[in-house]
């Protein structure tokens, strides 16, 4: 999961300009993320972030899938990483 902690977040945008993936945007001053799927779990936006306004612990998103449909595009976006696991896996 990633949790943006609203009452927290000051709206500075380092989140944003640090995320790989560039999936975080302000809402109303507010960070919130577009596709938790496309998330790496890279911790970086969290580690970031001076206010404490984001945690990340794992099953936020799937490398995997993100390397088999972004980056090899060897299979449809939003298809999953095809484990098998239906989504549990980390
Ligand atoms: S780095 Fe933290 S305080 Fe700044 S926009 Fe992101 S969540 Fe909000
Ligand atoms: S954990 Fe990494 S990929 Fe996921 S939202 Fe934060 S910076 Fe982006």
């Amino acid at each position: 999961m990633i949790n943006f902690n609203a009452e927290k977040c000051t709206g500075c945008s380092v989140c944003l300009k640090v995320c790989p993936r560039h999936i975080i945007f302000l809402v109303n001053g507010k960070a919130q993320i577009k596709d938790n799927r496309d998330c790496l779990e890279c911790g970086a936006c969290m580690l970031n972030c001076g206010f404490d306004a984001i945690k990340v612990t794992k099953g936020t998103g799937c490398l995997y899938a993100i390397i088999k449909e972004d980056i090899l595009k060897i299979t449809p976006k939003g298809s999953g990483c095809g484990c098998g696991t239906g989504g549990s896996c980390c």
